[in-house]
């Protein structure tokens, strides 16, 4: 095989996995090149949308996660103070996509799965422990430098693809712009055995408050009962380990859901979050995705699902241009669909979903819920909510574009 057929993925995240599977499923040699000795347990991401579901099924993917993960067939708003705002159901989506349900299930129990498979094809290679500093294109292909165990290395490909992460090493060697903001507060992703279901609470749930807003959802762990998660702002004055202090934690979950004995926790973490998309995702041969090219904040849990959806929109078009000689510029078209997708929806729900839950000025906070209750009390209302906070019409919106 000639190097120029091969794509160097820098990351070994779920998004260069799945880059790297996608690819290597239709006989496109891979190498990907992870810093980490071995696939990290990242916490953060626990819910699938539809349209990822139905965009890994080709690969056999949705099967497995289905048989680990816990269907979501209805979501809460919640006012802290008033109890359920609405109620909104994804059987209203039964029309629209074969898989009319969220999916939650733990990021780090995803990336094994994409693993095991890749580690099956003879032209797939992941090289853990492999820490890449420099990209550089040269006439026909790429030049990747990396730090190994064994001294500073350099790997040539045709392409490479930055799957690595909001810091991407990848996406600076390309001179690509990161424009966008970070918000002063950091998250706070809190995971306790306690059942919140016994109170009522649906498997995913939003609650609003000026100060204390909260979302909550039910995750599978190593199977039934699984563990709820908190994800809230914290207090920007707080230092990380305040925030995270047990105090502080027990103070936080008892808000959301008194109770007569203290939480028992089993993890805490804390996150740094950003709005920011990259100018482009392209420079010649050069290619980024996931949260090298965007990052939200995590309110309708939108991150992880754009970057899967970039991954397989962005191979999908490079195996063509690698096996059929398709001219390049339809990798322009991966940037135009799924920037555009991050942009006017990604972006533009995620922050507002975050208003809605933390305004402080009470009248435009009750007047946005009671916008909610009445939508959810419709069902074409709710079905357009539904449509958007799924991703069905970011997906359908990027797919339009040419
Ligand atoms: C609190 C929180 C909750 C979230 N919840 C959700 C959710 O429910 N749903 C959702 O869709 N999204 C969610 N997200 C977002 C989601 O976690 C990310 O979008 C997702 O992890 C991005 O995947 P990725 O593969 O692009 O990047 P990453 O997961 O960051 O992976 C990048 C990989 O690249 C490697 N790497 C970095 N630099 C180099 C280098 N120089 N050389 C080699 N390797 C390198 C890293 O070690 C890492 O393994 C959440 C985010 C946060 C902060």
């Amino acid at each position: 095989m000639k190097s120029r057929e091969k794509v160097i993925i820098v990351g070994g995240g779920p998004v260069g996995l799945l880059c790297a599977l996608n690819l290597a499923t239709h006989d496109v040699p891979v190498l990907v090149l992870e810093a980490y000795s071995e696939l990290f347990m990242d916490l953060r991401a626990g819910s699938f949308h539809p349209p990822t579901l139905e965009v890994m099924e080709p690969l056999g993917l949705t099967a497995k996660l289905l048989e680990i993960g816990i269907p979501v067939h209805k979501w809460q708003l919640r006012d802290r103070e008033k109890g359920v705002i609405g109620t909104f159901e994804l059987s209203l989506l039964g029309d629209e996509t074969p898989f009319p349900f969220r999916l939650h299930l733990e990021q780090h129990r995803f990336t094994p799965i994409v693993l095991e498979q890749l580690r099956k094809i003879p032209h797939a290679e992941v090289r853990f422990s492999c820490r890449v500093e420099d990209v550089a294109q040269t006439g026909s292909g790429v030049r990747v430098s990396v730090q190994t165990p064994d001294g500073l290395e350099e790997f040539e490909g045709g392409w490479v693809i930055g799957a690595d992460g909001g810091g991407s090493i990848v996406r600076k060697s390309a001179g690509i712009e990161f424009d966008g903001f970070t918000f002063p507060e950091r998250f706070a992703l809190i995971s306790t055995t306690y059942d919140l279901g016994q109170h009522g609470f649906t498997d995913t749930a939003y609650i609003s408050h000026p100060v204390e807003w909260c979302a909550v959802f039910r995750l599978p762990d190593q199977g039934p009962p699984g563990l709820w998660r908190f994800l809230y702002g914290c207090d920007p004055n707080e230092s990380e380990q305040e925030a995270l202090s047990e105090a502080v934690i027990q103070q936080r979950l008892q808000s959301v859901q008194p109770k007569p004995t203290p939480y028992e926790i089993v993890h805490r973490t804390i996150y740094r979050v950003h709005q920011r998309v990259a100018t482009t995702f392209r420079n010649g041969r050069i290619l980024i995705a996931g949260d090298a090219a965007h990052l939200n904040n995590p309110i309708g849990g939108f991150g992880l699902n754009c970057g899967l959806q970039d991954a397989m929109n962005l191979t999908d078009k490079l195996i063509r241009v690698i096996r059929e000689t398709v001219s390049d510029d339809l990798l322009d078209r991966y940037v135009r669909q799924r920037r555009t997708a991050n942009i006017e929806y990604v972006q533009e729900s995620s922050i507002r979903n975050k208003r809605l839950l933390e305004e402080t000025d009470e009248s435009i906070r009750l007047s946005r819920l009671d916008d909610m209750r009445r939508a959810s009390q419709d069902p074409s209302l709710a079905k357009a909510v539904l449509m958007r906070s799924s991703m069905i019409d970011s997906m359908r919106r990027a797919n339009t574009i040419i």
